[in-house]
C-alpha cells in the first residue's frame, strides 16, 4: 500500500520557504502535492482560490473548526485564519502522491506531533532578522505595519527552530534548494 508522507517547511514569513516548496514541487520524481491551506485573508492580486488557497470568509472558517474539519488551524495574524484541512491530506494521499506544506510554524510543530513517524519538519532560518525585512520591503505585499507584525513574530518562531527534524538556513539559495531537496529525497526513499 502506498505509504503517503508529510513534508513540512515551516519559517518566518519572508524567509524564502515558498521559493523551496515551488523547487520541491518541480522535482516529479519526488511525487510531491502542494496541499492548499485554507484561509480567511484576502486574496493578494496574483493569487487564485483553489490553486494558493482556498479562499474563505471568517464566518465559514470558524464553521468548519465546529465541524472538525481541519487538521490544524491557527489564528496566525489577528483575524487572519489559515488551516490545513483533513479532506486535501486526503485528497492528496488517495492520489498516490506526499504532502508538502508551508505552513507557519505552530502549525508545522501540529501536524509532527499528530504524525510524528510520517512527517519530516524543515525549518527555514533566514541568516539574520535584518536580512528578513529587506526581504518583506522587496516583496512589497505588506504595508509597514503588516512588516512590523511579521518580523516581531519571526522573533517568536525563531526560538522553535530547535523542535523540528531539520534546519535549513537560507543564505545562499542554491545551497539551500539543493538541501532541501536531498531532505526529502532521503526521507520518502
Ligand atoms: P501568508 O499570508 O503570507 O500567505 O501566510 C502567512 C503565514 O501563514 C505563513 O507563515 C504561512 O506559511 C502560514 N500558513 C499558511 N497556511 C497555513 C495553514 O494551513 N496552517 C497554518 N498553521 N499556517 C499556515
Amino acid at each position: 500500500m502506498f505509504d503517503g508522507k508529510l513534508i513540512v517547511f515551516s519559517a518566518p514569513s519572508g524567509s524564502g520557504k515558498t521559493t523551496l516548496v515551488r523547487h520541491l514541487l518541480k522535482q516529479k520524481d519526488l511525487n510531491l502535492d502542494f496541499s492548499i491551506s485554507a484561509t480567511s485573508r484576502a486574496p493578494r492580486e496574483n493569487e487564485r482560490d483553489g490553486i494558493d488557497y482556498y479562499f474563505i470568509s471568517t464566518e465559514e472558517f470558524k464553521k468548519r473548526i465546529k465541524q472538525g474539519d481541519f487538521l490544524e488551524w491557527e489564528e496566525v495574524y489577528r483575524d487572519n485564519f489559515y488551516g490545513t484541512l483533513k479532506r486535501e491530506v486526503e485528497r492528496i494521499w488517495n492520489l498516490g502522491k506526499h504532502v508538502i506544506f508551508d505552513i507557519d510554524v505552530v502549525g508545522g510543530l501540529d501536524i509532527k506531533h499528530i504524525y510524528p513517524e510520517r512527517t519530516l519538519a524543515v525549518f527555514v532560518k533566514p541568516p539574520n532578522i535584518e536580512e528578513l525585512k529587506i526581504r518583506l520591503k522587496k516583496r512589497g505585499t505588506e504595508s509597514e505595519d503588516r512588516i512590523n507584525m511579521r518580523i516581531a513574530k519571526a522573533s517568536v518562531e525563531l526560538a522553535t527552530a530547535p523542535q523540528f527534524d531539520h534546519v535549513i538556513v537560507n543564505e545562499d539559495l542554491d545551497t539551500a534548494l539543493g538541501e532541501a531537496e536531498d531532505l526529502v529525497r532521503d526521507f520518502i526513499r
